[in-house]
C-alpha cells in the first residue's frame, strides 16, 4: 500500500555525485540511488568487468519495486528480448537485492562487511553439491492433475501462484533484507517465465518469515519447514513453500532440495539462482534428459554453460521447442525436452494448492472492521453471537469482516472472521448474519463511493437494490435510505 513518490531531494544529487568521484565501487545506499534513478547505467562486477545495463520494466510489489534489465553483455548476445538482471528497491529502507546471470557466471549484490561500506556484485561460487533428486517414474500426474484442478485466476485472468518465503535466523543476517531477498526470488522464476514466453501464469510473494531452525539444506527441511511456518502457513496460504537455510555440514547438504512435483522447496542463502530450479521441480520438472528416460519433463542444455533451467541452470529459461537463439540453436524438444509445456499444463493445480487468502490484484477482500461514520464508536461485531454494533476491543476477531468479491462481478459478500460462517444476509427480510448458499443474491453486496467522501462507502444489497446496511435506529438494519443519512456510511478500515 506504498503510496508516497520517492524523494526529488537535492540530498539525494549529492550522493549520485560523490558516487561518480568515487569510482568502482559504491556505498550500499549510492548503489541503491543508482537504480532507483536511473533507467541505464555501469555495474562494476568482482571479476573486473563492467557491464552496461538498461532498464526493460519496473514495477511495484508489496512496497518493494521489481526492476527487470536487460545487460549488454557480448556472451549473451545471440539471445533476444531476454533478460537477466533482477533489482528489488525497499525504498522506505532505502535497501536493494540484485541477482545477475552473465554469460560466465551469476552475481549478486554482496553486501558491505569487514568494515568495508561498499558493496560489490560478487560472483556467486556454485555450490559443491548439486541438488539430488528421487526420481519417480509415475508421470501421470503431467496433464492429469490440470484437469482435475479449477485454479485460481486474477482480473486478467492469469494463474497466480502464491508464494510464501521462510529464512531462518541465519539465512536472513546472511542476505540483509529478507523482504526484496524473497521479492528477488520470485522473480527468477516470473522472469524464467516471460523469457520463455509461457504465459497465463506467475508466482506472486503473499508473505516472509524468520524462524529460528537451522539444520542446513537438507531434505528433512522439506517436511519440519511446514511445522515451523504453520501459522504463516495458515495465514498467507501459501500455494508454494520457499525454506532459506545457511548452508551447513549437515550429511545429505545440497544446493537445494524440491519435491517432484510439491509444494515446497529449500535452498541455501548464497545461491539464489536455485529457487528457479527447485521450483521447476516442484512443478514436476527433471533435470537432464538421460538414455532410458522417458517423458517431456526434462531441462535443455545447448552446450556447456548453455543449460535451462532444470538442465546446468545457466540460462534464465524453462526448456522449450519454440524458444530459438539468435544462433539458429532451440531451447527444447517437443519430445522430451518442454518445460514450458509442463508449466502451461500444470499451472492451474499449482495455483490451487492452497485456497487464496491474500487478495488477488484489483480483487476486493481482505479483513476488514467496519465502523460507522455518524457514530465513530460503533463497529458492527458479533461478539454475543448476533449482528450487533456498538464499542468493540482490539483484538475481537467478530468485529473482523472477510469482504470478498463474488466472481467477476461487482458484488462482494461479507463474511465475520471469527463466526466465518456467518455472512450478512436479508433472505428472510430482515438484516442477519448467518450461513448461507452460493447463490444467493440476498447475501450479497456492492460498495458504493461516498460522493466527497473517497474513505466511505454505501453498502447496498444486490438482491433488493432499495436496501442499504444503516444504524439510524440505533441497531444493525438493511433498508431504505435518506441521501444524507451519515448512519448509512462506513468506513472499512484493513486489519492486515
Ligand atoms: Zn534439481
Amino acid at each position: 500500500m506504498r503510496k508516497k513518490r520517492f524523494f526529488t531531494s537535492s540530498f539525494a544529487a549529492l550522493c549520485l555525485l560523490s558516487a561518480t568521484v568515487q569510482g568502482q565501487s559504491l556505498s550500499a545506499h549510492e548503489e541503491y540511488l543508482q537504480f532507483a534513478q536511473n533507467e541505464d547505467g555501469e555495474i562494476h562486477l568482482d571479476d573486473g568487468r563492467t557491464l552496461f545495463y538498461t532498464v526493460k520494466s519496473r514495477s511495484q510489489v508489496n512496497g518493494v519495486e521489481v526492476i527487470r534489465a536487460q545487460v549488454d553483455d557480448p556472451a549473451l548476445a545471440e539471445f533476444m528480448d531476454y533478460s537477466s538482471f533482477i533489482i528489488t528497491l525497499d525504498h522506505d529502507k532505502q535497501e536493494m537485492s540484485g541477482y545477475l546471470e552473465t554469460g560466465s557466471g551469476q552475481f549478486r549484490l554482496q553486501s558491505p562487511s569487514d568494515g568495508n561500506e561498499n558493496v560489490f556484485w560478487r560472483k556467486i561460487k556454485p555450490p559443491k553439491m548439486d541438488d539430488r533428486i528421487l526420481k519417480n517414474p509415475d508421470t501421470s500426474f503431467m496433464g492429469r492433475l490440470n484437469q482435475e484442478a479449477a485454479g485460481e485466476k486474477d482480473a486478467s485472468g492469469r494463474y497466480v501462484i502464491d508464494v510464501f518465503i521462510g529464512f531462518s535466523e541465519q539465512a536472513a543476517q546472511d542476505v540483509g533484507n529478507i523482504n526484496t531477498e524473497a521479492q528477488m526470488y520470485v522473480e527468477t522464476v516470473n522472469e524464467a517465465l516471460n523469457n520463455s514466453q509461457i504465459e497465463g501464469v506467475y508466482l506472486r510473494l503473499v508473505g516472509v518469515g524468520v524462524s529460528p531452525q537451522n539444520p542446513g539444506v537438507v531434505t528433512s527441511v522439506l517436511q519440519d519447514g511446514k511445522e515451523w511456518f504453520k501459522d504463516d502457513i495458515a495465514r498467507y496460504a501459501p500455494d508454494l513453500i520457499g525454506l532459506v537455510q545457511r548452508p551447513t555440514d549437515a550429511p545429505g547438504s545440497a544446493g537445494g532440495w524440491g519435491n517432484v512435483p510439491g509444494d515446497i522447496v529449500v535452498i541455501g542463502a548464497p545461491w539464489p539462482g536455485a529457487y528457479r530450479h527447485e521450483v521447476g521441480h516442484n512443478v514436476g520438472g527433471m533435470h537432464c534428459k538421460s538414455e532410458g528416460d522417458t517423458g517431456y519433463n526434462y531441462g535443455f542444455s545447448v552446450r556447456q554453460g548453455r543449460g535451462t533451467a532444470q538442465c546446468g541452470n545457466d540460462l534464465s529459461y524453462y526448456s522449450s521447442p519454440l524458444i530459438m537463439d539468435d544462433e539458429g540453436n532451440v531451447l527444447g524438444t517437443t519430445h522430451s525436452q518442454d518445460m514450458a509445456r509442463l508449466w502451461r499444463e500444470r499451472s492451474a493445480a499449482m495455483s490451487a494448492n492452497r485456497i487464496h487468502k491474500v487478495p488477488f490484484p484489483g480483487e476486493t477482500g481482505g479483513r476488514y472492521r467496519m465502523q460507522n461514520y455518524w457514530r465513530a464508536d460503533q463497529f458492527l461485531h458479533m461478539e454475543n453471537g448476533g449482528l450487533e454494533s456498538g464499542a468493540i476491543e482490539q483484538g475481537w476477531w467478530s468485529a473482523q469482516w472477510d469482504i470478498k468479491a463474488v466472481g467477476q462481478d461487482d458484488y462482494v459478500r461479507i463474511c465475520n472472521r471469527w463466526r466465518a460462517q456467518a455472512c450478512m444476509n436479508v433472505e428472510d427480510g430482515g438484516l442477519q448474519a448467518g450461513a448461507i448458499e452460493s447463490g444467493w443474491h440476498s447475501a450479497q453486496w456492492k460498495l458504493e463511493p461516498v460522493e466527497g467522501q473517497p474513505d466511505l462507502v454505501r453498502i447496498r444489497n444486490r438482491w433488493r437494490p432499495d436496501q442499504y446496511l444503516h444504524i439510524e435506529n440505533g441497531t444493525p438494519e438493511a433498508g431504505p435510505i435518506q441521501p444524507g443519512w451519515f448512519s448509512a456510511r462506513w468506513k472499512l478500515t484493513s486489519t492486515d
